[in-house]
């Protein structure tokens, strides 16, 4: 699968960070990762420091495949409102998924703290703004259920918006001042896995696996260069490529645009906050610690490489002027970098972490959507739970037995 243009701006600002060798001899571990992006190097960390023995392949470079296209905002707002997700999976559940994002988000904050290496952890505030009058009536919704839940959300009026983002033309908005965030999931990725190898795991890129037998005792993979691997359990982390190894359709592909601009001085705009909408698709905004201002969106409902890079230069005049139009005290936007990526995402909004009967002693950690990242530690935990026999009380919000059409 092609899942992004070749340039991401991640890729190019850091380079290849860390040199992993391909996995030239059989190898036996516990637990087998498939997939060494954000989500496999997430629950591989995990893994490690619970003692257990991993090792992680992939068949790319680290962090090659949709980590390092990702913008990686950090936001408890799911793809789908609360409300709305409430009608899906109960009003429980979809509050509990919220608090467990925004759990998520510290938890990521205390790791990134731990780590040796940079990771590009900021803390920001989050903006959702009405994109239209008319969805001012869902925001008000949207408001009701994050406070009757307790989540730390103020409700913006226009004047309150234009006192922030004096050119934005929106009705409304929820502002979050305290539970968003940002990082450069590429570094985070290496920081993970250089941290997590200290504590026993192994880690082989360039090593595909070709074939899967689950038996009754193990699973035995075999890679394209010939080699076994023998595991008491398997992790699918193989992000968007994951969908190969299921029967059943849980996700849609769209192809998705985002640019990074020249830098700024200082402050860009409002406490550098996350930007999103209520359109869908959206257009979503967020700075870089080199103060660049990150935009994405303008996505198209299809898997095709082909079509999906053709439109890249069309896109991101489309997302440059979306800017000018927003920030005309800071246009005309200055294009450095531009990509094109394959996007997937649930019909409910929530990851699928869990496992299948067809696969015995398998575990998928599929982290889809706008909160991928955050998605992803949160499999970490429920994997690490798992290995060491501990019964993690939210796994059954993301199981697939709760597929919705
Ligand atoms: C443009 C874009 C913007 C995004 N913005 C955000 C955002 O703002 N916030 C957010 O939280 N999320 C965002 N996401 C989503 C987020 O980036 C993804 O959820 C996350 O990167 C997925 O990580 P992963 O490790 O699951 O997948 P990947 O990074 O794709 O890693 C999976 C790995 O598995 C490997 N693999 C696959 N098959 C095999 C095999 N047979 N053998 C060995 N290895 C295999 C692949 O080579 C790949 O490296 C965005 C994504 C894109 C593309």
């Amino acid at each position: 699968m092609n899942l992004h243009t070749p340039y991401p701006y991640w890729l190019l600002k850091n380079g290849f960070l860390f040199e992993y060798p391909a996995l030239r001899h059989p190898l036996k571990v516990d637990f087998i990762v498939m997939g060494g992006g954000i989500t496999g190097a997430l629950s591989a960390w995990y893994l490690a420091q619970a003692g257990v023995s991993v090792a992680v392949v992939d068949r790319r470079h680290i962090g090659m495949g949709s980590t390092c296209a990702s913008t990686a905002l950090l936001q408890y707002e799911i793809d789908v409102p609360m409300y709305q997700l409430a009608k899906y999976v109960g009003e429980k559940n979809a509050a509990r998924s919220y608090h467990l994002c925004i759990e998520a988000i510290d938890k990521l904050e205390q790791i990134c703290e731990k780590l040796d290496l940079p990771t590009g952890f900021e803390r920001k505030p989050s903006i959702y703004c009405a994109s239209r009058k008319a969805d001012l009536e869902e925001l008000d919704l949207e408001f009701a259920i994050r406070q009757k839940h307790d989540i730390r959300v103020e409700r913006w009026d226009k004047a309150d918006v234009a006192r922030a983002f004096p050119h934005f033309q929106s009705a409304g908005a929820l502002y979050s001042p305290h539970d968003g965030a940002q990082v450069d999931a590429y570094s985070l990725t290496h920081a993970l896995l250089q941290d997590a190898m200290k504590h026993g795991a192994q880690v082989f890129d360039k090593t595909e696996i070709v074939d899967i037998q689950h038996e009754k005792e193990q699973v035995v993979l075999h890679t394209n260069h010939g080699h076994s691997i023998r595991a008491k359990q398997l992790v699918i982390a193989s992000g968007y490529e994951s969908q190969a190894y299921l029967e059943q359709k849980v996700t849609r592909l769209h192809s998705t645009y985002a640019l990074v601009s020249e830098p700024f001085d200082g402050e860009i705009w409002y406490r550098d906050a996350l930007i999103w909408e209520t359109a869908r698709p959206y257009l979503y905004l967020r700075t870089t610690s080199d103060r660049r201002v990150l935009i994405g969106g303008r996505d198209e409902p299809f898997y095709s490489p082909g079509r999906r890079d053709k439109l890249l230069n069309q896109k991101t005049r489309l997302l440059a002027q979306d800017f000018d139009k927003k920030f005309p005290t800071l246009a005309p936007l200055l294009v450095d970098f531009n990509w094109a990526g394959t996007f997937a995402e649930t019909a409910d909004g929530l990851p699928f972490i869990g496992t299948i009967k067809e696969r015995p002693r398998t575990i998928f950690a599929l982290g889809f959507g706008g909160n991928g990242i955050v998605f992803s530690q949160i499999a970490g935990e429920i994997i690490r739970d798992s290995a060491l026999g501990k019964k993690n009380p939210d796994a059954h919000i993301f199981s697939f037995e709760r597929m919705v059409d």
